[in-house]
């Protein structure tokens, strides 16, 4: 009809506008705040053993927008890559995490205790990683031992060759590596025997239903055995309950993570819980 030719004209329609704007806003207000450190609170999740002791805690970022409150990676992380920010705010992180693990290292010299920090695809192939992170590492004086490196299934969809060579390099400085999210990515399983791993992690997508699903407990055994046999240290996140606690014992999981134990915490809060707890 005559009304359609001229909504064809006019290319944007108004709520695809206000969209835009929108996403440009983010845009503006992420570029802001990477000139500003205190945008960026770091948070930290305790990872437990078997028994419920803390061995260690993931490293989750926010972002404290201005008006939005603070916001979860979710919420920011793929704007943070179209804004070109992932790989600077990434080695923001990196800097954190060395420089708190090793304040705590010199204040427990005789815990294990591992700190794990995610790295994102696109940092993992910056060319500059390799020497970023001997820069990083040796500034903050950590003993790069008590840090574990978290990558995802979909850093391995690249020649993995590369892949192997840089995780080799890495694991060098005796810095350990987890897969993470296991189990929702590409998976052939053929990578597996190839990687310098220390520790899977089973997606908590495979937790949130273990207490009821026969089907989720097979698939959460049956990795927890692999993982075991192949020689790593596997870790289940996403745990709410006593019950999935409970099974994962049984199925041979050494590592959990979830809200049970606790919910990430501020770096204060987080010296308030471990206090708590012993
Ligand atoms: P992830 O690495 O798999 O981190 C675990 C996520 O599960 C975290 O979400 C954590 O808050 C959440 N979680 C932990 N326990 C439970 C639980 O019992 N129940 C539920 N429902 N959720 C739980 P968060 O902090 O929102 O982070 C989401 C993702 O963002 C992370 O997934 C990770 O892929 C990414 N991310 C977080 N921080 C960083 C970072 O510093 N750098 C990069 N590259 N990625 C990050
Ligand atoms: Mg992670
Ligand atoms: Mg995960
Ligand atoms: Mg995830």
């Amino acid at each position: 009809s005559k009304r359609d030719g001229k909504a064809r004209a006019c290319f944007y329609t108004p709520a695809m506008q206000a969209i835009m704007l929108a996403e440009q806003t983010l845009l503006d207000e992420l570029k802001h705040s990477a000139t500003q450190p205190q945008d960026w609170p770091v948070l930290l999740q305790p990872q437990v053993n078997t028994d419920g002791q803390c061995v260690g805690a993931e490293v989750l970022l926010r972002w404290q927008h201005p008006t939005r409150g603070l916001l979860t990676p979710d919420q920011f992380l793929d704007q943070a890559e179209q804004a070109g920010l992932l790989i600077p705010v990434g080695y923001f992180v990196l800097r954190y995490a060395c420089n708190w693990l090793a304040h705590w290292q010199k204040n427990n010299p005789d815990r294990t205790f591992t700190l794990s920090v995610n790295i994102s695809p696109t940092q993992f192939r910056d060319p500059i990683l390799l020497p970023e992170l001997a820069r990083i590492i040796t500034e903050s004086g950590v003993s790069p031992t008590g840090l574990q490196f978290e990558i995802t299934e979909s850093v391995l969809i690249h020649q993995l060759d590369d892949v192997v060579a840089t995780m080799m390099a890495v694991k060098k400085w005796g810095i350990r590596w987890a897969l993470d999210d296991f189990g929702t990515g590409y998976s052939s399983l053929s990578y597996l025997r190839r990687l310098p791993l220390a520790e899977l992690k089973i997606d908590r997508s495979f937790i949130r239903f273990l207490a009821s699903s026969k089907h989720d407990q097979a698939i959460v055994h049956a990795i927890a055995q692999l993982g075991n046999t192949l020689g790593f240290q596997v870790l289940a996140e996403g745990i709410e309950t006593q019950a999935q606690w409970q099974r994962l014992k049984e199925f041979g999981c050494q590592r959990l993570q979830g809200y049970y134990f606790s919910r990430p915490l501020t770096p204060e809060s987080f010296a308030g819980w471990l206090a708590d707890q012993s």
